[in-house]
């Protein structure tokens, strides 16, 4: 009925003058709400979604064609930007180049120095493996299993309990047989403790690696920042490595960490097999984020908010009693791009009744179109003065009939007598009471 029509046409109407900040800022909540269900940290995404909302209000996010659609990019641009922006090398300098892996137990040192051994053989360089996990035997065997998986040597010595010895054997070892690179994986605890920091920052500091790659496992969530942060004030290590990506892990642990100890990720690992490793490239990981945070649908639900942009221009027309045809046009446009007609016609003040009983398809607008279009723009602005003549030419002009130009005359002219009357009763919600 009427009444439903109006309330649901208020309902898209009202407040409009206090659109813009109200929604981007409900939106950048939405958002917000998304990074952290993506594991980025808190306090991180309380940082990132105040940034978006700054570049948001500076770009006119609200009255750009798809508001929704640009602060998704505007988001996405700045997820990568924090990320790095470009993926990052890793550097190999040094005869033979020493790269030390860290990490604390279980984050996929072991099976991450296997795949990298591959990963650089792959580019024709010639690798050698280190064992210096002086604590668990099995961690041995483990690299030598690897190692044979991916055809690289993996330099051990079983019984030595000095990891520092180990390494600088194993440097002596790849001189003598010529190879250009040492991957050196060590021993790794549950928790931070002060032995396992002070074994890795001795190796780092007898070594001079040309790479300290710090391994950590992304589904361990909030932990993983202070992981980072950790290691890194010891280690002051050069790139991040993110196991464990495979599967559903969201990744915010990439934000969280680059933002945070501010040292590029440079690989990911996504399973246990060898191949499972891809180089880190910003961009992809912010869209990983966002489609798992499922930020997009969020924002644009939000849109349909941003939408009412174009319906707070037409709110003031009307209040004005300017709505001429050239509003009625644009509503049309609008109407046919999001579908379901009737019910978003149904919006449009006074239009409720005029349709109530129509039967409704895409097609019962083209006539109206067409007549609107054959207008001129002042015919369009003022109809009151398109007479007989005139309304001959609009009818030849659209394909239709006098009759049927007459037909939306008057309906035009009803709806502007009901916007009148709601606008004399003082519009919105005390208009809405009176007819309830
Ligand atoms: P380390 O203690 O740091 O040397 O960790 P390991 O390399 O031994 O890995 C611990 C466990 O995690 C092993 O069972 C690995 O197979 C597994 N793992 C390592 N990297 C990944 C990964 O990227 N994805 C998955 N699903 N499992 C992994
Ligand atoms: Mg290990």
């Amino acid at each position: 009925n009427l009444s439903f029509k109006l309330d649901k046409a208020f309902q898209t109407l009202k407040g409009q003058g206090q659109i813009t900040e109200i929604n981007v800022a409900s939106t950048v909540k939405e958002i917000r709400k998304a990074l952290i269900d993506a594991d980025v940290n808190y306090k991180v995404a309380k940082e990132v979604t105040d940034d978006i909302k700054e570049k948001a209000m500076g770009q006119d996010v609200l009255t750009s064609l798809s508001p929704g659609q640009l602060l998704v990019k505007i988001t996405n641009d700045e997820l990568t930007g924090l990320m790095g922006g470009q993926s990052e090398d890793i550097k190999i300098d040094g005869s033979p180049a020493i790269i030390l892996i860290a990490g604390l137990q279980g984050s996929g040192k072991t099976t991450f120095s296997g795949k990298l051994a591959s990963y650089l053989k792959r580019q024709g360089r010639s690798v050698m493996l280190t064992a210096c996990d002086i604590y668990r035997p099995a961690a041995i065997d483990q690299l030598k299993v690897l190692g044979e998986q991916v055809g690289v040597e993996v330099y051990a010595e079983p019984e030595n309990k000095d990891a520092v010895k180990i390494a600088k054997a194993a440097i002596e070892h790849a001189k003598k047989n010529n190879y250009r690179i040492v991957i050196v994986d060590t021993a790794g605890r549950l928790a931070v403790d002060e032995q396992m920091m002070d074994e890795i920052a001795r190796l780092k500091e007898a070594l001079n690696p040309s790479e300290t790659l710090f391994v950590v496992d992304s589904m361990t969530g909030q932990d993983a920042v202070n992981t980072a942060k950790a290691f890194n004030e010891r280690l002051n290590f050069n790139g991040v490595v993110l196991t464990k990506l495979d599967g559903d892990t969201r990744g915010g642990a990439a934000l969280s960490i680059r933002r945070v100890v501010d040292k590029p990720i440079k690989f990911i690992s996504t399973g246990e097999k060898m191949d499972a490793i891809d180089r880190f490239y910003p961009d992809r990981m912010a869209s990983r984020i966002l489609g798992m945070g499922d930020v997009v649908t969020l924002v644009e639900k939000a849109q349909q908010a941003f939408d009412q942009e174009e319906a707070a221009r037409l709110n003031k027309k009307i209040r004005k009693n300017q709505f001429d045809f050239n509003d009625f046009l644009s509503q049309l446009e609008q109407v046919k791009k999001m579908g379901n007609m009737k019910d978003l016609l149904g919006m449009i003040p006074g239009m409720g009744k005029a349709i109530k009983d129509i039967d409704i398809d895409d097609n019962s607008f083209k006539p109206i179109e067409a007549i609107i279009r054959s207008m001129t723009l002042s015919e369009r602005e003022n109809p009151d003065i398109i007479n007989a003549s005139r309304k001959n030419r609009i009818a030849v002009g659209s394909g239709t009939s006098v009759q049927q130009v007459n037909q939306l005359l008057k309906q035009f002219s009803d709806m502007r007598k009901m916007m009148k009357t709601m606008n004399k009763m003082g519009g919105g919600k005390r208009a809405l009471s009176a007819l309830n």
